[in-house]
């Protein structure tokens, strides 16, 4: 195995490197990697099913580009770097015990370079041994000088075009890295969302007590406040006025463009039973309660009974005890559905006894919910819609009751990777990419109408996502990466500086040998947008690269992981869109699915991981690729588990035996070759239409499986002592070729073994020929199969040794209704139909029963095998008679062939086409 590999990778060495040709280009990409750790298996899917996919096309004759980068923006190396020079046990065992570092090497990892330059190598010395036919001349990162000349030039367009702003936003912050961070900076809440409260400014005393609402409009029912009595509250002085809020509280509230101070502390305890009061509420108490959330906005929050099922179960409960028995609920929104009091509806109506039950949460949404899509406040407030008061009454406390709004996350415990805690930032001065741009988004929405999406149903998700996506922080102050050209203080942020580099890959090899300085957006200009100017360097080379750049683009299918359809996979079709005219847009995207590996999600921080390299020293590479082609659809998530890849190695170990065992025949082709070259039509246009599609595992079932279950049965059927004949070479070169995109180095030793030309990688995919068809022997064999597979259940039911077999078949005249009935669009009007015939009315119920029992047998066979019975029905007779000595081999007793229509046989008269009765005696 080892040697085979080693010998494929050696004349595979530049084998993948295309130029533009005269013929059909097929160019796919895949989100490149952030070579900060080893790969594991479910890296190896990312890369591997796009593989098979560019192999097949390249058989197919297409001229086919697969290129490979590096992105290394950005900041979590840094951190990565940063913790490895503290000797942070966490990191340091990460990448010396899993990533498998040798200690010299991770030595040099305070320098974050080293990191990514260690990692890039290794990701193309696996990617290698794995057989991913990438064009490794294409190679770049993105910190070359000639990628940062590339970024420049498109962040001049973005400007250009409207869509780089300035401002001030809330975004995701971490203080210690001091730098705002992306999905990709996390460790954890990675799926966190800002969202924005509005304060309630309640007066205590000399102080104001904030609680956090999302809803403002419902200040007309607060009955009280509720405050954690177990909790040390701090007085701060925020903006020079003194508040009680939190300390969490107040360490956020100095991230959002407050001065924030803390003058002393106030023990929640100490509040309970205070009055507080709200010029749109008046007077109201304070309660406890123990479930109000410290690490949730101000710590404090209002209650309105009437209306959140939270605060009518907590306000219950105390009552229940007897206490504070004088506050009754006041409601304000009348809502279709609901009663007076809306939470105290939803709660009786669940049966919710106690406010943990855990439908809490789901409960508080729907009224909420409903409140908001349907709501009315009552006239005495105004009369409005819910929906529109909402935004009236938040006006009405900014400009005059003192509220402002602050941002919290969605989700608890948002973590940055260096390991400090994530908080909502508001930035000034910060850049924006301006995805919230009604007009940008519409362009990019008209464009995914003609893009070609893989599963079909991601459609509805990406519209989604550009519907909902708003301004994205695009700058930071830390990193690697490519500064703002017009702001230099700024770089741009990882995914910002790789929404287009699709285009780059096309000529990446000839920028190489160019002075980055001298690669101006002109020159850009010039290759990507076909602009000419005056006094462009290198003319000649320019031209070159112009036409070859309009050979590859667009790209015809870009493939990623789904959780990249939020971000990236969107992204980058905003950027395309802005930049390149309609004919260079992108054409099609393929969505991957998820990894898992014995069942649990695939995670490096958490140690759960295979790694990809272990994974092909172990099972040898063609075993690791079919199994991760073979599990999963590549939109489907596939689970690695290490018995069922020992399976794969099997039969990988099978068709290789097979493959050589078949060499080896000598004999003449019969009708048996007929029948398997039959066959093979149909499997090869199956696997043909499968890849087309993108179906992998569709495509490996169809070519492996199915044709190594006709050989099996061909095998079987060869006279005693026959190795078959040498039309198995022939059915053997196409083996290989449709099994070449998946297991390539067993191809390519096999291909060299069959005497074929050159690589297996280039040969020609396998064609049908409709001269090869024949229907009749196929259907033949079909009955022959379905006989054996009969008299074998029988023999296992009765547990005799038998002493002869005789087979009855069905006589002409219930052929004639099996007919009737397979071609009847309906089949309950077969019977009147019969019933026309003079002679079948004559046989009475016989003819009944024989048209329900063929109704059930048409129902039961595969509808390829049914219409091929219409095409022809097999002279059943003369099938089995033909047969006679193979199935007295298979049972080692004479069998004897009857037409049951001249027999008085009692089992003769249960005889059916394609179902002859079986006696055994
Ligand atoms: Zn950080």
């Amino acid at each position: 195995m080892r040697q085979i590999e080693r010998d494929a990778r050696l004349v595979w060495e530049h084998a993948f490197e295309p130029d533009p040709t005269d013929g059909e280009k097929f160019y796919l990409t895949v989100a490149y990697p952030y070579p900060s750790g080893a790969m594991h298996v479910g890296h190896g899917r990312t890369y591997i099913a796009p593989d098979v996919i560019a192999r097949f096309w390249r058989m197919r004759g297409k001229t086919v580009l697969y290129p490979m980068a590096f992105h290394v923006t950005g900041a979590p190396v840094i951190g990565i770097s940063k913790r490895i020079a503290r000797g942070d046990p966490q990191a340091v065992s990460l990448y010396r015990d899993l990533y498998k570092v040798p200690e010299d090497v991770l030595a040099r990892f305070v320098d974050p370079l080293a990191i990514v330059r260690h990692f890039s190598d290794e990701y193309q010395r696996v990617m290698s041994e794995c057989g991913i036919s990438i064009d490794w001349r294409r190679r770049f990162t993105t910190v070359d000088p000639q990628y940062s000349k590339f970024i420049e030039w498109q962040w001049k367009h973005l400007r250009e075009g409207d869509h780089v702003i300035k401002g001030a936003h809330p975004v995701r912050y971490c203080p210690q890295c001091d730098n705002p961070v992306g999905d990709h900076d996390l460790l954890e809440g990675d799926k966190a969302e800002i969202i924005r409260f509005t304060l309630v400014m309640f007066r205590w005393n000399d102080a104001f007590i904030p609680t956090a609402t999302l809803r403002p409009e419902t200040i007309y029912g607060v009955t009280n406040l509720w405050v954690n009595p177990a909790v040390t509250y701090v007085r701060a002085l925020v903006d020079g006025e003194p508040w009680i809020i939190t300390r969490e509280a107040a360490e956020k509230l100095s991230f959002q463009d407050h001065t924030v101070e803390i003058s002393g502390e106030v023990a929640g305890a100490a509040l309970i039973d205070q009055t507080v009061s709200h010029p749109l509420c008046g007077d109201v108490p304070i309660l406890p309660a123990g479930f109000v959330d410290t690490d949730m906005a101000s710590g404090i929050v209002m209650s309105v009974p009437a209306h959140a099922p939270f605060d009518y179960i907590a306000l219950r409960d105390l009552q229940q005890k007897g206490q504070y028995t004088d506050i009754t609920p006041v409601p304000l929104i009348s809502v279709p559905g609901y009663g007076s009091l809306p939470a105290r509806d939803a709660v009786e109506r669940a049966g919710i006894t106690g406010q943990d039950d855990p439908r809490m949460e789901a409960l508080t949404q729907e009224v909420y919910g409903t409140e908001f899509a349907q709501g009315r406040l009552f006239e005495k407030f105004g009369g409005r819609p819910v929906r529109e008061a909402r935004d009236m009454i938040a006006a009405l406390m900014m400009d005059s009751y003192g509220s402002v709004p602050m941002y919290e996350f969605d989700t608890r415990s948002v973590v940055c990777r260096c390991g400090s805690k994530v908080v909502v930032k508001i930035l000034h001065d910060q850049w924006f990419l301006q995805y919230s741009d009604p007009a940008w988004k519409a362009e990019v929405i008209s464009h995914l109408n003609r893009m070609d999406l893989i599963p079909p149903e991601v459609r509805a998700e990406f519209e989604r996502t550009v519907s909902w996506l708003k301004d994205w922080a695009c700058t930071r102050r830390v990193g690697l990466g490519t500064r703002l050209p017009w702001d230099p203080a700024w770089l741009i942020e990882p995914l910002s500086d790789s929404t287009v580099y699709m285009a780059y890959y096309t000529i990446a090899h000839h920028l190489r040998s160019m002075q980055a300085d001298q690669l101006t957006p002109e020159v850009f200009d010039f290759i990507f947008l076909g602009r000419d100017s005056p006094g462009l360097p290198h003319r000649e080379r320019l031209e070159m690269m112009r036409r070859e750049f309009l050979f590859w683009y667009p790209y015809d299918f870009r493939f990623s992981a789904k959780d990249l359809i939020s971000n990236h996979l969107t992204f980058q079709l905003f950027h395309h869109v802005a930049i390149f005219p309609e004919p260079c847009l992108p054409k099609g995207m393929v969505v991957f699915g998820m990894g898992l590996l014995n069942g649990a999600k695939m995670s490096s921080s958490k140690g759960n991981v295979f790694l990809l390299e272990d994974a092909v020293m172990e099972f040898g590479a063609d075993t690791v690729r079919m199994f991760l082609v073979g599990s999963a659809e590549p939109w489907q998530d596939f689970d690695w588990r290490n018995d069922l890849v020992t399976s794969t190695r099997k039969q990988i170990d099978r068709f290789m035996n097979t493959v050589v065992e078949c060499m080896a025949a000598r004999e003449d082709p019969g009708d048996l070759d007929s029948w398997l070259r039959s066959r093979l039509q149909g499997h090869i246009s199956r696997t043909t239409e499968a890849l087309e599609r993108f179906q992998t595992r569709q495509a490996l079932q169809e070519a492996f499986f199915g044709i190594e279950s006709d050989l099996k049965w061909y095998r079987r059927r060869l006279p005693e002592g026959s190795s078959g004949s040498v039309y198995l070479h022939e059915l053997c070169s196409a083996w290989v070729r449709l099994l070449a995109p998946v297991i390539p180095f067993t191809g390519e030793y096999l291909w060299k073994a069959l005497g074929g030309e050159g690589l297996v990688s280039f040969a020609p995919w396998p064609k049908t020929d409709k001269t090869n068809e024949n229907r009749s022997i196929e259907v033949a064999e079909e009955l022959l199969a379905r006989i054996v597979e009969d008299i074998e259940s029988i023999l296992k039911i009765i547990q005799l040794e038998p002493a002869a077999i005789t087979i009855y078949t069905a006589p002409e005249w219930k052929r004639t209704i099996f007919q009737a009935v397979a071609s009847a669009e309906e089949k309950t009007g077969v019977i009147k139909e019969i019933m026309k015939d003079e002679a079948m009315r004559k046989r009475g119920k016989e003819v009944t029963d024989t048209v329900r029992q063929c109704i059930t047998q048409v129902h039961r066979l595969p509808p390829q095998v049914v219409s091929g019975l219409l095409q022809e029905m097999p002279d059943e007779k003369a099938v089995f008679s033909a047969a006679s000595q193979f199935l007295a081999r298979e049972f080692s007793v004479p069998v004897t062939v009857r037409d049951a229509g001249g027999s008085s046989h009692a089992k003769a008269a249960t005889a059916l086409p394609f179902k002859p009765a079986i006696v055994i005696e």
